[in-house]
């Protein structure tokens, strides 16, 4: 931990007459998505593993669901490629019972996890409020890496929040997760706003907080959820222009 945003100090370097969209991690920024709900979504993929298969072991399916979720950012240099879903549970089945399940039971997996995302998603009550008043100044957009696109659309959908978004990014949709460029690329494109004129909120230090950073965007780091995959700061790393510590924080930086 090294820079003065990393210890609490933020960097006042934003300047919010320029910004002219806010662009915002979900998972850890705007909802909780940590340990508890990924403990909730292995359970639910435990059941569902069991209506057709003995019953796997739990630490197995977490052990495969860690691997799953930190490959994107394996490899050297790695490649920022998104998992896809069908392939992940078909290769998860093969690996816990040595055999592919068929399409019915890979179809009925794929729907069991569409829905557990759905069930542990947990939307704030201030945050509707929060996004609404920035949404009042500028567009506000949603930058979000999973596989599941259509889960995540739903769920801001359940949560109250989907029409605040002028657009939508999701990993699963692109093929990459941040912090490959063309992640942020592609939202800023659909916002019409060049990458100095955009403020990036995020919770991951390499997704989040170097992915905006490289592709030369203004960034808030969050830190009022513990990110489910953490990445210690490296050499070289670039440091956010402020830190929070609550996302009703953001107002006062943006409106000042
Ligand atoms: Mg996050």
């Amino acid at each position: 931990m090294t820079g003065a945003a990393r210890n609490g100090t933020p960097h006042m370097t934003l300047c919010p007459e320029r910004l002219k969209a806010v662009v915002f991690d979900y998972g850890n920024t705007i909802i909780p998505f940590g340990r508890p709900e990924i403990a909730r979504l292995d359970a639910a993929l435990t059941r569902g593993l069991a209506r057709h298969y003995p019953t796997p072991d739990e630490a197995r399916v977490a052990a495969i669901r860690d691997r799953n979720r930190m490959a994107p950012y394996a490899g050297d240099p790695p490649a920022y490629r998104e998992n896809d879903l069908r392939d992940i549970t078909m290769a998860m089945v093969r690996e816990l019972y040595g055999r592919d399940p068929s399409e019915a039971e890979l179809d009925h997996l794929l729907r069991v996890r569409h829905e557990a995302f759905l069930d542990v998603i947990d939307t704030p009550g201030y945050a509707r409020g929060v996004l609404e008043r920035l949404a009042a100044r500028r567009p506000l957009a949603l930058l979000s890496n999973y596989p599941n696109g259509a889960a995540i659309r739903e769920g801001l959908e359940r949560g109250g929040l989907a029409d605040l978004f002028a657009c939508v990014v999701v990993s699963g949709d692109l093929g990459y997760c941040k912090p490959h460029p063309i992640t942020f690329t592609t939202v800023l494109d659909q916002l019409g706003v060049a990458p100095s004129e955009a403020v990036y909120v995020g919770d991951n230090w390499l997704a989040d907080v170097q992915g905006a950073k490289r592709a030369g965007m203004a960034m808030i780091h969050t830190t009022q959820f513990a990110p489910a995959e953490p990445f210690a700061p490296q050499p070289g790393d670039l440091e956010p222009d402020a830190v929070i510590g609550h996302l009703r924080e953001i107002a006062a930086l943006l409106d000042s």
